[in-house]
């Protein structure tokens, strides 16, 4: 793969060697940022503890309006699978505003969109793309989401959603009623109803304190007794809704063989499985679809994030068979972003031509080898996990003693969280007490930054603790 960090047209350097001798970074008082705190909306998030004003970015890099760089291993949430503004997306673009395309078409179909279909479809595993459907959803995941749960509801004849722990599916009504995290949900009116929680398959904090296989088991069981037992309490679902790794839940990869049980159960029991891949899809995890590590196959699956290359686009394909809704049932002005599906398009194709799941896992494997090398030397550091270019690092409390799991620690993940941005960092922290921090770099970064990122990683853990020792 070439390098993709150059001199851009307006001087600025994005190579990794500029990165690496860069001075800590300084968060000196910036206009731009203290009037965002005085204009925006007290639900702001990421500029909390991000504070940076953006000016420009390249691949993995970006330049805030104080001159420093940063590498961005948040990278749009995951969205940036070629990280930013990559020559393959950027052109698409430029080829569709020349073109004389609509940029806006509703859902009417295009050469791009019935291209992007195509790329689409060519991606998915056979099986499951000779049979699908797809329908293009509101720009956002949760759109998708929402859609996704209308169908199951129309097509099942049932209004009953199965989700899990730790899950996010984005902030609409819908979704926000599945998520695992209760401070989004502190809501004085209520959810969707009918939304039966149940236990993931969190093998460092296992819900039922016994881990390892035995806890698939129990965790199976338990949905097999939801589902069969006339005296569950539980009237049968209409979908089952899951992430196969879970991203803001703390990077939490489901086992194989549980994904295997909730599909043979799902499948049994005529639940549709919705597999919510809005974070893991095209390539983040190793596969193209983080699904087909277990060797299965949704009936409704959700996407958004990177099919958009880097632009707002949420799309479900589901299985033929669920297509039971009437015109209409489904629509939203901004579902026909041609920019959008331009720039979706070059990525997939990009992503399948460059082999970049494969590097993806490669890279992923690379950074928690290293990461668990640190973790010997620093107890803080509960456990190392994650599937391809998604990984976490969950940071435990060290003053605890005798539990058989030590406390999540999420005011030391701050705390580091913050030392990595001054070393140039950017890191997101997700999990429970907000205690793992996330890597979700683009798939295209290369093994030397890799290393230069634990390097830094290292550097600003030993600060973190050693202030976290001197304030005692
Ligand atoms: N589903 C998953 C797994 C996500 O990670 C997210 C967002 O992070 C969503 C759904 C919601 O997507 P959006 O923020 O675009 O609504």
């Amino acid at each position: 793969m070439e390098s993709l960090h150059r001199w851009t047209d307006s001087g600025s350097i994005f190579t990794l060697e500029h990165f690496r001798q860069q001075p800590p970074r300084e968060f000196k008082p910036d206009d731009l940022l203290e009037r965002q705190a005085v204009r925006e909306s007290n639900a702001r998030s990421y500029p909390r503890r991000i504070p940076l004003a953006l000016k420009e970015a390249h691949g993995l890099y970006v330049l805030d309006t104080r001159g420093q760089v940063f590498m961005d291993c948040l990278a749009g949430a995951g969205t940036l699978a070629l990280g930013h503004n990559h020559p393959v997306t950027i052109d698409a673009m430029r080829a569709t505003l020349d073109s004389g395309l609509p940029l806006h078409t509703l859902d009417l179909t295009t050469p791009v969109k019935d291209a992007f279909v195509e790329a689409l479809f060519a991606a998915l595993p056979p099986a499951f793309a000779a049979q699908a459907r797809i329908q293009f959803c509101g720009p956002t995941g949760a759109d998708g989401i929402e859609a996704a749960l209308k169908l199951a509801k129309i097509a099942t004849g049932r209004k009953g959603i199965f989700c899990f722990s730790g899950g996010y599916h984005g902030m609409t009504q819908g979704a926000l009623s599945l998520m695992g995290n209760l401070g989004p949900k502190q809501l004085p009116g209520s959810l969707m109803a009918d939304v039966q929680v149940l236990p993931y398959p969190y093998d460092y904090r296992c819900p039922f304190n016994i881990g390892g296989e035995a806890s698939i088991d129990v965790g199976l069981s338990y949905i097999e007794q939801l589902l069969t037992d006339p005296e569950s309490g539980v009237l049968p679902p209409a979908a089952v809704v899951v992430e196969v790794v879970q991203g803001e839940g703390g990077v939490i990869p489901a086992p194989a063989r549980w994904l295997q049980g909730v599909r043979k159960l799902t499948q049994q029991h005529g639940v549709a499985l919705i597999i919510d891949e809005v974070q893991t899809g095209l390539g983040r995890t190793g596969r193209m679809f983080a699904f087909e590590h277990a060797g299965i196959e949704p009936d409704i699956l959700v996407l958004s994030k990177a099919i958009g290359g880097g632009l707002p686009l949420s799309v479900m394909v589901y299985r033929e068979a669920l297509d039971l809704w009437k015109p209409g049932a489904h629509a939203g002005t901004f579902r026909g972003n041609q920019m959008a599906m331009a720039a979706g398009t070059a990525t997939l194709r990009y992503i399948q031509e460059q082999g970049l799941a494969s590097h993806a896992e490669a890279m992923g494997e690379r950074l928690m080898t290293q990461l668990r090398q640190i973790q010997r030397d620093y107890p803080c550091i509960g456990q190392v996990r994650g599937r391809g270019l998604m990984v976490g690092v969950e940071v435990v409390s060290t003053a605890a003693q005798g539990a058989r799991v030590a406390p999540a620690d999420g005011v030391m993940a701050k705390a580091i969280q913050q030392q990595c941005l001054r070393e140039g960092v950017i890191i997101e922290l997700g999990g429970r007490h907000g205690a793992v921090v996330r890597f979700l770099p683009p798939l295209t970064i290369q093994a030397a930054e890799i290393d230069l990122l634990v390097e830094k990683f290292q550097f600003a853990l030993g600060k973190a603790c050693l202030d976290s020792e001197l304030r005692g």
